[in-house]
C-alpha cells in the first residue's frame, strides 16, 4: 500500500519522537553550521560510554526486586561530565543518551568545565517507599561506582530524585570510597555539602530568561499571562516566581491534568497543596486535560514536564508569544520549526533549564575549596552567566539566521568540539 503523503507511516512518527535522532540531528547541523569536519561529528552523536546495571532490590514485602538502570557519558573532553538521574517508568537507553547529549549542551552553553553525562533507573518512585528507594539509590550507586567520582562523572538530581537521594547516593559512595566526598554529587541537603539557592535553581534560571525574553518582545513580566506545564521541581518554583514577580498564573498542571483561571491561579495555595512529586489537581473537580493547557491564549508558556509535548500535531494551535523550556526536549523539531515560522520565541531547553547544572557547578566548587557561598553570592553568579548565556545564544541566532535552537546547539557544541581536536582526538 502506498502511504498516504499527509500522515506519517508510524515509523517516520516514531523517528519525530525519537529524542536521540533529533539532538544528533541538531549537533550535525550545528558542526557543520560551525565548518567542522564529519569525524567530529561521528565522536559527538553517541556517549563516548554508556553503561547498564541491574539493580536489586529487596523491598518491603521482603521479595527482590530488579531495575534496570544507565549511566551515560556523552564526552569528556572538556572535563569530567556531569548531570542528574532520573528515576522513572518511561526512562530508556536512547533517552538517557539524548539526556546526556543536552548536558553537554548546557555545560556548553553556560561554560562550564564539564562534559555531559546522565542516569537514569527504570522505576516508579510513587509507589515505592522511603526505605525501597533508598536501597535502589545506594544499590544504584554501587552499581556504575567504578565510573563516577568527583573528578570523573558527577550525578545530580533530575526528574523525581532530589535531596535526601542525593544523600543517601553520596553516604554509599563515601563508603566504597572510604572517605567523605561530598564532591562526587550535587544537589545535597544544605547540611551535606549542598549549595545555596540549588534547590530552585534551575526555576531561577528560567526567570532570568524570560526577563531577557520579554525585553526581546518589548512586554513586561508584571501582568504577562502565563502557562505553566509540570508542578515538579522547575514548575513549582517557577510558578512561585512568576506569581510573586506580578505576573498571572493562569494555567498550571500536572500527570493528571491542568486547573485555569484567566483571573490568575492561587500559586501559594497550590503549593501548599501540592505533594512531593508534584501533584496537585487531583484535588479538583473542573480540570482541564494537558492537550488544552499547552493551547491556552496567554503571553509567556513554559513546558516544564517532560519530553514531546509540543509537536507538529499542536503547535499551529499555540497561543503563547514566548515559549521558554523549563523542561528537556518538550518540542520537536518540526514544532520548533513553525514556532519559529510563526514568530514565536522560543528559548530552547538547553538554554533555559541550565541553571541547574549551574548551580551545581558551584555546590561543587564550593565542596572542592571547602568554602561556602551565601545565597545572595550565588544568585548573582547565576544572574551573570545566565543572562551572558542568553544573549550569546540570541546574537547567534540573528547574526547567524537561525532558530534559537540550532543557536543554542552551535554555541553549545562549540567548546567541546574545540576540546576534542586540541586532545588530538578529531
Ligand atoms: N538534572 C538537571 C538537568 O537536567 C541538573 C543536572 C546537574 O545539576 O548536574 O539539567
Amino acid at each position: 500500500m502506498v502511504a498516504d503523503k499527509a500522515s506519517d507511516s508510524p515509523n517516520e512518527k516514531n523517528d519525530k519522537l525519537d529524542v536521540l535522532k533529533s539532538t544528533q540531528t541538531v549537533v550535525q547541523h550545528a558542526l557543520d553550521r560551525l565548518g567542522y569536519p564529519e569525524e567530529v561529528f561521528e565522536l559527538l552523536k553517541e556517549p563516548i560510554r554508556m553503561m547498564t546495571v541491574r539493580i536489586p532490590v529487596r523491598m518491603d514485602d521482603d521479595s527482590i526486586k530488579i531495575f534496570t538502570g544507565y549511566r551515560a557519558q556523552h564526552n569528556d573532553a572538556v572535563g569530567p561530565t556531569k548531570g542528574g538521574v532520573r528515576f522513572h517508568p518511561n526512562v530508556s537507553e536512547k533517552e538517557v543518551k539524548a539526556l546526556s547529549i543536552w548536558m553537554s549542551l548546557k555545560a556548553g552553553i553556560m561554560d562550564l568545565p564539564y562534559g555531559g553525562g546522565k542516569g537514569g533507573i527504570v522505576c516508579d518512585p510513587r509507589e515505592m517507599s522511603f526505605r525501597e528507594l533508598e536501597g535502589l539509590s545506594r544499590g544504584y550507586v554501587r552499581a556504575i561506582s567504578q565510573i563516577v567520582g568527583p573528578t570523573k562523572d558527577i550525578p545530580a538530581p533530575d526528574v523525581f530524585t532530589n535531596p535526601q537521594i542525593m544523600a543517601w547516593m553520596m553516604d554509599e559512595y563515601s563508603r566504597i570510597d572510604e572517605f567523605n566526598n561530598p564532591g562526587f554529587i550535587t544537589g545535597k541537603p544544605i547540611v551535606l555539602g549542598g549549595s545555596h539557592g540549588r534547590e530552585s535553581a534551575t526555576a531561577k534560571g528560567v526567570t532570568i530568561c524570560i526577563d531577557e525574553a520579554v525585553k526581546k518582545k518589548g512586554i513586561q513580566v508584571k501582568g504577562a499571562r502565563v502557562v505553566i506545564q509540570g508542578f515538579g521541581n522547575a514548575g513549582s518554583f517557577l510558578a512561585k516566581f512568576l506569581h510573586d514577580a506580578g505576573a498571572k498564573v493562569v494555567g498550571i498542571s500536572d500527570a493528571y491534568g491542568g486547573l485555569y483561571d484567566p483571573e490568575g491561579l492561587d500559586i501559594d495555595y497550590l503549593l501548599d497543596r501540592r505533594d512531593s512529586f508534584g501533584t496537585v489537581t487531583k484535588l479538583f473537580n473542573d480540570r482541564i486535560s494537558n492537550d488544552e493547557l499547552l493551547e491556552l491564549e496567554c503571553d509567556i508558556l513554559v513546558p516544564a514536564a517532560v519530553e514531546n509535548q509540543i509537536t507538529e500535531e499542536n503547535a499551529h494551535k499555540i497561543n503563547a508569544s514566548i515559549i521558554i523550556e523549563a523542561a528537556n526536549g518538550p518540542t520537536t523539531l518540526e514544532a520548533t520549526k513553525i514556532l519559529s515560522d510563526r514568530g514565536i520565541l522560543l528559548v530552547p531547553d538547553v538554554l533555559a533549564s541550565a541553571g541547574g547544572v549551574t548551580v551545581s557547578y558551584f555546590e561543587w566548587v564550593q565542596n572542592n575549596q571547602g568554602y561556602y557561598w551565601s545565597e545572595e553570592e550565588i544568585e548573582e553568579k547565576l544572574h551573570k552567566v545566565m543572562v551572558k548565556a542568553f544573549n550569546s545564544v540570541y546574537n547567534t541566532a540573528q547574526i547567524r539566521k537561525v532558530d534559537m535552537r540550532l543557536a543554542a546547539y552551535m554555541v553549545g557544541v562549540r567548546k567541546m568540539a574545540e576540546a576534542a581536536r586540541f586532545r588530538g582526538w578529531v
